[in-house]
Parts: C-alpha cells; sequence; structure tokens
C-alpha cells in the first residue's frame, strides 16, 4: 500500500462560506473557488509535510484541480476516503503503466477536436478544463501536453458534421463544455439545432457533480437549454456521478433544473477501485440514480490510462460487483451496461462461467461486428480486453487484422 495521504481538518471553514454539519448544507448563490496548486489546497485543508511533497511530485506530471465546494464533500478524518480519491493526487500515479490514448481516439480524430468513430455520433471536443481533474481521467492528455486538441475554432467541426449526414447524435465533450461561458455555448447549441440531421445533442459534464451551482446560478443557460431541448431533438447530460455522496442536495437541485429545461440526464461511471468498487456503494448510486429519474447508461472498466492502474479492476471482478449490486436494484436502477471503450468499439461484458467470459460488441467502429458476441477462456487478471487477446491458446483464430480476434460468433 502506498502511503496514506492524512489531511487534517480544513483549516477554516469561511473560505467558502461552507457550513459543515455531518452533511454539507450549501449558501445560496455560492461560486466555488478553485484550487489548482498543492500550496492552495495546504492553506485549506492543512497538509502534513508528506503529502505535501508527495503531492508536490504527482503534480509535476499529472496536473491538479479541485474546487472548494467538491472539498468540502470529502470526509478528511478518513485516509479511504472515496471522494479523496476521486480528486487528490496520489503517488501511485507515478507507478507507470498504461497510455495516453486507451482508446486510440487519435484514429478516429477527422479534425482537431473532431472525432467520429461510430456512424451516427459525431465529438466535437469543445474545452480542456473541468469543474475538477479526475486522477483516474481517460483523457488525461488534454491536461498533461503542451498539444492543444480541443476545437478554438468550431466552425470546421461543425461543417464536418454538417456534410456527414449519417451523424445524427453529436457529443459535446472534451474537458467539460459546461466549463465554457454560456456566451459560447449558445452559438454552438443553435448551429448544431440548424443541421436537420442533428437529433441528439449530448452534452458529457461532470459538472453537476462538481459545481452544480454552474447551473443554479446561471438562468441563462437554462434558457438556452430549453429552447434547443425540444419535444421531438432532445439535449442529453451525460453526467459523471461516480460515487452517492456526490449526489448532494445542490447538486439534485441543478439536475431537477436541467430536467425541467427538458433536458435529458442520464448517468456514466467508471468502475473504480477504492471509491465505487465496493457492491453496497454501487447499489446506492445505482438507486439514487434511478430514483433523481437519472438512467444510469454505462458502467465503464477503468480504461488503461496512464498512471491508472491502481483504479483498475479486473474485468470479471468488475462484472461480479456490479452483479451483486444489482441484486438489490430495482430494473430502472439497473439499465446501465458495463463495457470497455475499446479501440476497436464499446464491448460489452454480458456474462460469466467459471471458465469462460462472453462479450458483444455494442458498438464498433466496424459496424458488421455490432452485436457479434465474443467467447473468451476466463482470465481472472485480466483488466482489459488485450489481456485477453493475448492468451495463448485462443478457441479461434483471428478473423481479421483490424479487429481483434472474435473467437465465438453467435
Ligand atoms: S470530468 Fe471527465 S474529462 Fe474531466 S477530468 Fe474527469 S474524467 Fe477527465
Amino acid at each position: 500500500m502506498p502511503p496514506a495521504m492524512h489531511c487534517t481538518l480544513f483549516k477554516t471553514l469561511t473560505v467558502c462560506q461552507f457550513i459543515l454539519t455531518d452533511q454539507i448544507i450549501m449558501v445560496e448563490n455560492m461560486q466555488p473557488k478553485y484550487i489548482q496548486t498543492v500550496d492552495e489546497l495546504d492553506t485549506i485543508v492543512g497538509l502534513t509535510k508528506k503529502e505535501r511533497n508527495d503531492m508536490e511530485k504527482v503534480c509535476e506530471t499529472f496536473p491538479f484541480r479541485v474546487n472548494d465546494y467538491y472539498l468540502s464533500l470529502v470526509d478528511w478524518k478518513n485516509d479511504r476516503d472515496p471522494l479523496k480519491k476521486i480528486v487528490i493526487p496520489d503517488p501511485r500515479e507515478l507507478k507507470g503503466g498504461g497510455s495516453l490514448d486507451p482508446s486510440s481516439e487519435k484514429d478516429y480524430t477527422k479534425l482537431p477536436g473532431v472525432q467520429h468513430k461510430y456512424s451516427q455520433t459525431g465529438l466535437l471536443l469543445l474545452s480542456d478544463v473541468c469543474g475538477g481533474i479526475c486522477r483516474f481521467c481517460f483523457r488525461k492528455r488534454l491536461f498533461v501536453t503542451k498539444e492543444r486538441e480541443t476545437v478554438k475554432e468550431v466552425c470546421p467541426g461543425l461543417e464536418y458534421i454538417r456534410t456527414h449526414r449519417e451523424i445524427t447524435n453529436v457529443l459535446l465533450t472534451g474537458g467539460d463544455p459546461f466549463s465554457l461561458e454560456t456566451s459560447r455555448l449558445e452559438p454552438i447549441l443553435k448551429e448544431l439545432r440548424e443541421i436537420k440531421h442533428v437529433n441528439i445533442i449530448r452534452i458529457g459534464s461532470k459538472m453537476p457533480a462538481y459545481n452544480p451551482y454552474r447551473f443554479l446560478n446561471d438562468p441563462a443557460l437554462m434558457d438556452i437549454l430549453s429552447r434547443y431541448s425540444t419535444p421531438e431533438q432532445r439535449i442529453y447530460v451525460m453526467a459523471h456521478y461516480n460515487h452517492p455522496r456526490e449526489m448532494t442536495q445542490p447538486s439534485m437541485e441543478a439536475v431537477a433544473q436541467l430536467q425541467q429545461s427538458g433536458v435529458v440526464v442520464v448517468n456514466q461511471t467508471p468502475l473504480l477501485n477504492e471509491v465505487n468498487s465496493d457492491p453496497g456503494t454501487f447499489t446506492d448510486l445505482f438507486r439514487k440514480l434511478s430514483f433523481a429519474g437519472i438512467s444510469p447508461y454505462y458502467v465503464f472498466q477503468c480504461r488503461p490510462s496512464l498512471g491508472n492502474r491502481f483504479f483498475q479492476i479486473p474485468v470479471e471482478r468488475s462484472y461480479d460487483i456490479i452483479q451483486q449490486a444489482w441484486q438489490r436494484c430495482s430494473g430502472l436502477a439497473k439499465r446501465a451496461r458495463f463495457v470497455m471503450s475499446h479501440a476497436t468499439g464499446k464491448i460489452e461484458v454480458v456474462g460469466k462461467t467459471q471458465t469462460h467470459v462472453f462479450m458483444r460488441y455494442h458498438q464498433a467502429a466496424e459496424p458488421a461486428a455490432i452485436g457479434k458476441t465474443m467467447v473468451y477462456r476466463s482470465n481472472p487478471t485480466a483488466r482489459w480486453f488485450d489481456d485477453y487477446l493475448h492468451q495463448p491458446t485462443p478457441i479461434r483464430g483471428f478473423l481479421s487484422m483490424k479487429m481483434p480476434a472474435m473467437q465465438w460468433l453467435f
């Protein structure tokens, strides 16, 4: 085990007018303050010398960003607090392994900040800023490399979407699109709405968890969302709650405002060691999501991003955790699919026996592969799809060089 990071209690509770009780109660019209250095964090929570040193070393490679609203949700008396694991740099990030582009997004990048992997879905990477930096971010290259990958000038991306009539869904992502000013988002939504074949606009965002005040304090944002989320053509917010404790009262109010604006809110989360890998935690998360009218959409196997290994749980154990969590969930709470966002497509783990694992292409870069079912020998240490491909005795040989071995097709 790595050295634990013992943050002591908040040195000051007045930094953002927090009122702390067992559960946080928020002050209206709060503007969370962003914190990007270990010094600033120390001022708020008080770090030991060792914690400071450890964090500073990590921050030389992987940047740090959080805000004081989210920090206030952390239980600083608990070294193993799951919310702390989400945002506080951990020395294990430096242990290596993984890649900065674990899903080979560069292969599907058509223009800077424009990805097109699945026929119906185009991605626009609008921002390289988030409400916080998740330590397990699958796109941490946006924060780590100097190369700019997000769209500065959105017109070429919109033109790409306009000329690809097969695109019915556009995912605005990044980073977090809600880190942009409303005045910058509005013309993008307006232009997308003028493209007749784009029916669904998705906005990938952890802002409801990181900073619900982004929504609560901005009636203009709600206005534009309600204007462009119509009964026939909805806007979806793909929220990113990893843990039920992120679903605070202000966060739920923000979601309610989005829903009242006609936005459909769904949730996607990776399964993360030390964050939500306990079946009881996952049960609570799924149940709370369903109670709030947030459809659980995807549970991701944690991608092998650089520095992520300690967050990853072997695929088959992840599957078991989800099944256990679902035993105490209603049907509405277990609508998510458990998938790996692999370079070749979204691969759903659909079942397992003592000897084999069953997977299916839920989405695929090669449309012919969608729906194909694969059977692999069990590999309890596999953390990613590739670990099954490297088994010495596949059940059948490789069908093509481009797609990985699909050993058994039903
Ligand atoms: S919100 Fe998403 S893009 Fe931003 S740091 Fe977290 S995982 Fe990465």
